[in-house]
């Protein structure tokens, strides 16, 4: 298949369909805009889950059965830190914390995260190019029944049980977008922009904020398919299902496709849920991604409706 591929992505949801797209295209045409407003500083470091997921996932060493995290750590350092009386709420492993400490070295020493995102992503072979939304700081804080919290204490430290009432992403009005990012969007040889299957107001909805980015999906000339996070009514995994009652919203691709409304030109979504009501087009699949197969299927599916919409 000869064409560019940008897919937005989050962290697991969007590793997943990124994972399968590199079964179908040769990796130097795909490039990954992921979303940065997770990152945040933790004992000193500079920590981007999102990035790392992706990063440990097309590299094989992703801990799948967790969900995050590498693939056969250990816990050294953590169980030091422990014993030292250190915060131990968000757990780093020994070889984890490689990443933190270089990146944070490197980001230090004057770096920008996209060069030590793609230093890292070439280090290890992966031949995509990983783009993070945006070079400059976003995080995303959730106003929440127990008061604001910024994101990974909601998310880890408090397992997501508060019930959200409003998200915003300090710092995206002044964020600008990483190099390339633009240019992967608005390039001529793109041929589908995909939005992965990631939660929408958590994962997405921090990219789309940054200044430019909505700007340049509406003026692209590549077609704009999402490929829905809901799978019989529910999430896959994480707190969307539960976010989307507590704004208010259906547990259905109606509310994605009307959230992405003036995003997107049509949406995947799972055999289970369907497509009736959709105002926009839609294909439908089992968009369940347990195993490689599954993933390139759904990459697949989103890249034939994308290529259905160009026409
Ligand atoms: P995070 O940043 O690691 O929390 O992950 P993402 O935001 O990328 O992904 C979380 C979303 O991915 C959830 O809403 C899940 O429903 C969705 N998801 C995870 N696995 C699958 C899957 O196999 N198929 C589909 N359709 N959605 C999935």
């Amino acid at each position: 298949m000869s064409g560019r591929i940008v897919v937005l992505t989050g962290g697991v949801g969007g590793a997943k369909l990124v994972l399968g797209l590199m079964q179908l295209c040769p990796p130097q045409a795909i490039t990954a805009i992921v979303n940065t407003a997770d990152d945040f500083r933790h004992l000193g470091l500079a920590i981007s889950p999102d990035i790392d997921t992706l990063l440990y996932t097309l590299s094989g060493k992703a801990n799948a059965a967790q969900g995050w995290g590498r693939e056969g750590e250990t816990w050294t350092f953590m169980d030091a830190l422990k014993s030292l009386g250190g915060e131990d709420w968000f757990l780093l492993g020994d070889g984890d914390m490689a990443l933190h400490v270089l990146r944070s070295h490197l980001l230090a020493s004057g770096e920008r995260l996209s060069a030590v995102t793609a230093r890292f992503a070439a280090a290890w072979g992966l031949g995509l190019s990983v783009l993070p939304m945006s070079d400059d700081t976003v995080a995303t804080h959730v106003e929440t029944d127990r008061g604001e919290l910024p994101f990974q204490r909601y998310f880890v430290e408090q397992r997501c049980a508060p019930a959200v009432r409003a998200i915003r992403f300090e710092g995206a009005e002044r964020a600008r977008p990483a190099p390339g990012v633009i240019e992967a969007i608005g390039d001529p040889e793109t041929r589908a922009i995909l939005i992965a299957p990631s939660n929408p107001w958590l994962s997405v909805d921090p990219i789309l904020a940054v200044p430019g980015i909505s700007e340049a999906l509406k003026a692209a000339s590549a077609p704009v398919v999402a490929v829905s996070p809901i799978v019989g009514g529910q999430a896959v995994k994480g707190p969307t299902a539960k976010l989307m009652g507590e704004l208010g919203l259906a547990v259905t691709n109606r509310s994605i496709a009307a959230h992405y409304a003036d995003m997107i030109d049509a949406l995947l979504v799972d055999e289970r849920d369907g497509g009736e009501g959709l105002a926009i087009p839609y294909a439908v699949t089992d968009t369940l991604m347990k195993t490689l197969d599954d993933r390139a299927r759904v990459a697949r599916a989103a890249l034939d409706l994308a290529e259905r919409i160009a026409g």
